[in-house]
């Protein structure tokens, strides 16, 4: 079975809360280091991976087309 996933390579994040904005229920802001976080992410080499719902896939969409740094992925494995 295939499950959707999110990734966050958070190095060049400018937190500019486009994600957090469009796709509330899986991005915060930290506010200590000033880059956007993936709620319930899980820490792989450099990036961030979590779980995405199929009901979030379509704001995440939103937020990753919205990334000026192009740091989010969404894929099936
Ligand atoms: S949209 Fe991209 S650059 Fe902006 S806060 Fe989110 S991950 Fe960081």
């Amino acid at each position: 079975m295939s499950s959707i996933k999110i990734i966050h390579r958070p190095a060049k994040c400018i937190g500019c809360r486009s994600c957090v904005t469009l796709a509330p229920h899986t991005w915060k802001l930290n506010e200590e280091t000033g880059k956007a976080e993936l709620i319930h992410g899980q820490p792989r080499k450099d990036c961030f991976v979590a779980d995405l719902f199929e009901c979030d896939v379509s704001s995440n969409q939103k937020a990753q087309e919205a990334c000026p740094m192009n740091l989010i992925q969404i894929t099936n494995i």
